[in-house]
């Protein structure tokens, strides 16, 4: 059994319909059952920042699908939203990405061509760290507690990256 721990995100269009629709979906999949899910935050964009602010959330879903199999399901479900593939970081109607794994309980780690678990930049973005603190405040990584994380990387900033928004 898999634990997945997926980021959703969006900047184009209806943003919170795209998130919401495509939760609906996975709570609709007999090979899934969604397990917790975040309030939805606005964040700045990363990367590459000359676009619209994002939503984002995180949800913690179980599977007995491998790591593989569901990130094709997560692609089918940015392609229903309309995603156009073009600036990398640049903006999209959902972009939903495996940040961290637990395979039986303990950390997955994979790596293929197409996949990369735990995702390489996930310690390193508020948006999904923000998100993933609410749902697992204990969480840690390399020996780091997400509080102390977080906390680092807005020092780092300079300032919050996100203005919360509750989910309703
Ligand atoms: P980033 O991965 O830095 O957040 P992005 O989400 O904008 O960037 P995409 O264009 O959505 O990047 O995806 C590019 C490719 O990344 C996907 O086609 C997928 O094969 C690959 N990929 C590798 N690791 C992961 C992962 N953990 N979750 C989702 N996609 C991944
Ligand atoms: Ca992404
Ligand atoms: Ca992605």
């Amino acid at each position: 059994m898999y634990n997945y721990y997926i980021s959703a995100g969006s900047n184009q269009g209806d943003s919170r319909a795209y998130i919401e629709e495509a939760l609906a979906s996975l709570q609709k999949d007999l090979a899934i059952e969604v397990k917790s899910i975040a309030s939805m935050i606005e964040t700045r964009p990363w990367g590459y920042t000359k676009q619209a602010n994002f939503l984002n959330t995180l949800w913690i879903i179980q599977s007995k699908l491998g790591p593989e199999l569901m990130l094709a399901k997560l692609q089918a479900l940015e392609n229903e939203a309309g995603r156009a593939r073009n600036i990398h970081w640049g903006p999209r109607t959902l972009d939903l990405d495996i940040v961290y794994a637990l395979k039986e309980g303990k950390e997955l780690v994979y790596g293929s061509d197409d996949l990369i678990v735990p995702h390489p930049y996930f310690w390193d973005r508020l948006f999904v760290l923000e998100p993933l603190a609410e749902l697992v405040p204990y969480f840690t990584y390399k020996g780091q507690l997400i509080s102390e994380r977080i906390e680092a990387l807005q020092k780092e900033l300079g300032h919050g990256n996100t203005d919360e928004k509750e989910n309703t």
